[in-house]
């Protein structure tokens, strides 16, 4: 770690910059909300100058994430709004002037909600808020009442023995803690991922958490869950958390807690997916490939506007700002908007299948998948041109951190794994896990002036990469 920080420090300087930025400015960026870190003394060519400068004064890509979120709303993998949204990308990638706009589609396991109660019946009768968790099997149709065992979090669950939980409704709480980076987030999100394992394989009829999220809103987050293949499903739902607060309260009294949970989600067998990639067609190496993208789908509940009409809007935006100032890349730029991301990387991984035999000549790719704030910093996993890397950051004033397990975003992740270089922009998501998978992830919650940084970011970072020698191999 410490030597390629120091690279990157000597990698600026070589490139005659005035200033890196330390940890502590970053995190001033982070604790005020602000874009911009204090002016570096950096000269620009004069095509970087016009993008960054154009895309600081516009708003394509918030104007492109309103038009998803309002024209399409909702999008959930596998639906008819999905498809819809697709038929959104196309009509939209031509229209800001991408070519070979197309579709790859891919299949599905489908999905959808159905009814979502839950009564607490004694000892003092009241409806909570609930919802259920994406690949959730569901109760009978009246529901399942049963006595509620209370569980603090994840781990003890897991500590607790085989077997002891059967006729009983399981409750898994453990709050998630707040962070710009999200760091939170994974160990939050074991118990939605596995909480109906560990409760089935100990007897349980069917499991409520806390919401993974950070907010205390009355809104529940869903989220996709998976079940072990030698566990018996049982359904599985999300309160919000001021219910989970109120449950833990009224258990904390020591009486016996009994409670009514009515899930009905489905599976409805296989269902279409695609990807939709728009490109602007490199004019020395066309093969070679910069990736940029966000994901097309998002859960149910809100309009996916920071998870993930923001990536979209980014990434598309930041295309057309390149396009806007008629600037030609040498290499190939490539707009990918994914499918199917939420209900486990699906478009992701079919994209790594599907462009097997081209991954070697994917030369950078990366992912804008975390809401809608100002990037701070900037990643790159292991790879060479850190002081390429190092240039697009100081570029757009942000500092540069090489990391050993930087992941270019969820999408990127399996051409990742295929060999394909990826960097990212930290993006401030301080606020992402208040509305991430709620009802409440809508558009009015995204700042145009944030939604322009990340657009100057990734089209210095398309633009650059598309230019430059460095495979970043
Ligand atoms: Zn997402």
């Amino acid at each position: 770690m410490r030597s390629f920080l120091t690279a990157s420090v000597l990698a600026l300087s070589a490139l005659g910059f005035a200033t890196a930025c330390s940890q502590s400015d970053a995190q001033k960026v982070v604790n005020t909300g602000q874009a911009k870190v204090a002016s570096l003394n950096v000269d620009l060519s004069p095509e970087l100058k016009t993008l960054i400068t154009t895309s600081r004064d516009g708003t394509h890509g918030y104007d492109i994430t309103e038009s998803l979120t309002t024209e399409i709303g909702a999008r959930l993998a596998g639906t008819p709004a999905e498809a819809r949204a697709r038929d959104w990308a196309i009509a939209k990638f031509k229209a800001i002037g991408l070519e070979n706009v197309r579709v790859e589609p891919f299949s599905i396991p489908g999905w959808e909600r159905g009814v979502e109660t839950a009564q607490i019946t004694a000892p003092y009768p009241q409806n909570m808020v609930i919802t259920s968790l994406g690949g959730s099997v569901a109760t009978p149709a009246q529901g399942i009442k049963a006595q509620v065992a209370y569980f603090e979090s994840f781990e003890a669950l897991e500590a607790a023995p085989a077997g002891g939980l059967e006729g009983k409704i399981v409750f898994i709480s453990g709050l998630m803690k707040k962070a710009p980076d999200g760091a939170g987030y994974g160990p939050a999100n074991r118990k939605r991922r596995s909480g109906a394992t560990e409760a089935g394989k100990r007897g349980a009829l069917a499991v409520v958490i806390r919401s993974v999220g950070t907010d205390s809103h009355r809104f529940p987050h869903t989220g996709q869950m998976r079940y072990a293949e030698d566990v018996k499903p049982i359904p599985i739902g999300a309160l919000s958390a001021p219910d989970a607060d109120q449950l833990e309260r009224i258990l904390q009294t020591g009486q016996k807690v009994e409670m009514n949970l009515t899930l009905t989600p489905r599976s409805t067998g296989v269902k279409p997916s695609g990807n939709v990639i728009g490109e602007i067609i490199g004019t020395e190496s066309p093969d070679e490939i910069v990736l940029i993208g966000g994901h097309l789908d998002s859960w149910d509940l809100g309009t996916g506007a920071i998870d993930d009409g923001a990536g979209i809007g980014i990434s598309a935006g930041a295309a057309q700002v390149i396009l806007e100032a008629g600037l030609k890349p040498k290499r190939t730029i490539r707009v990918v908007a994914f499918g199917a991301e939420e209900v486990g990387l699906l478009g992701g991984r079919a994209y790594a299948e599907q462009h097997k035999a081209e991954l070697d000549k994917h030369i950078l790719a990366t992912e804008s998948d975390f809401g809608a704030g100002a990037p701070y910093e900037v990643h790159q996993g292991v790879g060479s041109g850190q002081d390429v890397i190092a240039q697009m950051a100081a570029a757009v004033g942000l500092p540069f951190k090489a990391d050993i397990d930087t992941n270019g975003g969820p999408d990127i992740g399996p051409m990742h794994d295929e060999g394909v270089p990826v960097m990212r922009f930290q993006q401030n998501g301080i606020d992402y896990f208040d509305l991430h998978h709620t009802p409440d992830d809508t558009f009015d919650k995204i700042k145009p002036e944030d939604m322009a940084e990340n657009v100057a970011a990734f089209a210095t970072m398309a633009w650059i990469a598309a230019n430059t020698d460095e495979n970043f191999k």
